[in-house]
């Protein structure tokens, strides 16, 4: 194992009924809370209603921030952050998804940051202030709600960029599965991939000794690929909600990285493909993870080959670890195209015409990114042309 320091400080609240912890967990110094929400699915599920009426009766000023959009915006989070300014927000609070909580992440900075949050999501400048926030989750798929990871696309420099500060963890998360119920099928089949791809990510290991990490990860895979198959089936389905937001978590909320150090080129790759088209996250990684293993597979061909045997059930015996390997890639690809999942670049009308633009965007000023194999321009560029 790699060494390491785990602290995770978001207190994860998870459950039946759980809203109403609500009032437990947002301060009591809280007088001013800004509630961030997206396009409005909260409105039509009613769960804008009850938290607003838990807010009043806990006596609480309510502002509110609408319209976060799908792969939010750095425009949005300006106008998140000039409104906390304004307003002397003193707590924030992200209902929706993963868009939603990024989002709030930033403006969380940008409320209590003098310059352009632009800077701090770029890394050319950091912080250690950030307004307090909670969430309430409402789709499982990124691990947002339990981690400080945070992605912003600059729509007029089309960058799409992951930051993060140890400001940036939500002091609550309340993850209520019927929060979930309406989720629809595609949303409910991104997420599906965007957590299974943040396990892959970490999989794709050279750490050294990680026996119970591997288990970690061939766990939650294991269980979603046994649950997802029913969960497209039946949307409202509490048992199955509940195990999938449970593994959305888990797959991301630094327990899988305790040691362990991940690649996540393809999430790399996959943000420069939003930023250039702006496709849903979990479509772009059902798109671009089975080329990123093929290609990469022989930087360590064991570990395709442990993913094949240990979640695919693919047979060993008598081939190489690289035949196993790619086998178990075929497998992948099939059972995300059995779920609904797409397959190909082209299945969003992207053909080569912006290819190079993509590659620029994937680099941004670097020569080359990623842990598991450094990938370079021309790798980079391979990858895309395969996934077209
Ligand atoms: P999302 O972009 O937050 O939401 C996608 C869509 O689902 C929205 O149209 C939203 O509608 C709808 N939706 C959400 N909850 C719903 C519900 N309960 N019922 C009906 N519709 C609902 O999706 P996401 O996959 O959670 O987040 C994707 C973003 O997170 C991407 O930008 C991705 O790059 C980023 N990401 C972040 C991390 C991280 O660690 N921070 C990791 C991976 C990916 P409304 O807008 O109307 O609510
Ligand atoms: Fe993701």
């Amino acid at each position: 194992m790699d060494t390491f320091t785990y602290h995770n400080p978001t207190r994860l609240v998870f459950g039946k009924g759980t809203l109403e912890k609500l009032k437990e967990e947002i301060p009591s110094h809280a007088k001013r809370i800004l509630i961030v929400y997206g396009g409005g699915s909260i409105k039509r599920s009613g769960l804008y209603e009850q938290i607003l009426s838990i807010l009043k009766e806990m006596d609480r000023e309510v502002f509110e921030l609408a319209g976060v959009e799908p792969n939010p915006r750095l425009t949005t989070v300006k106008r998140g952050a000039d409104l906390c300014r304004k307003e002397e927000i003193d707590f924030i609070l992200a209902v929706g998804g993963g868009s939603v909580i990024d989002c709030t992440k930033a403006i969380a900075v940008g409320a209590r940051y003098e310059g352009d949050i632009w800077e701090i999501i770029t890394r050319k400048a950091t912080t250690d202030k950030a307004l307090p926030f909670g969430t309430v989750l409402t789709l499982a798929a990124t691990g947002s709600e339990m981690n400080a990871g945070s992605v912003i696309t600059n729509w007029d420099t089309q960058e799409k960029v992951g930051w993060g500060l140890p400001v940036t963890y939500p002091l609550f998360s309340i993850l209520d599965p019927v929060n979930t119920f309406t989720v629809p099928l595609n949303q409910t089949i991104y997420g599906i991939v965007d957590m299974m791809s943040h396990v892959l990510e970490q999989y794709f290991t050279h750490s050294p000794n990680t026996p119970m990490l591997d288990r970690f990860c061939e766990s939650i895979l294991n269980t979603v690929i046994e649950t997802a198959p029913h969960m497209v089936k039946d949307l409202e389905n509490y048992e199955l909600r509940e195990t999938l937001l449970y593994a959305g978590t888990m797959a991301l909320n630094g327990t899988l990285s305790m040691g362990m150090l991940g690649d996540w080129s393809t999430h790399r790759i996959e943000h420069a493909v939003s930023a250039v088209y702006d496709i849903p996250h979990g479509g772009g990684l059902a798109i671009l993870f089975p080329h990123w293993i093929r290609y990469t597979i022989d930087a360590d061909p064991s570990r395709a080959a442990k993913l094949a045997v240990r979640v695919f059930g693919v047979d060993p015996a008598g081939k190489s670890d690289r035949e196993v390997g790619l086998e178990g890639v075929d497998r992948l690809r099939e059972f995300w195209s059995s779920i609904g999942a797409p397959s190909r670049l082209a299945d969003y009308d992207i053909d080569d015409a912006k290819l190079d633009l993509m590659v620029e965007k994937a680099l941004l000023s670097e020569k080359e990114f990623g842990r598991f194999q450094k990938l370079s321009k021309d790798d980079v560029r391979a990858i895309l042309q395969a996934a077209l």
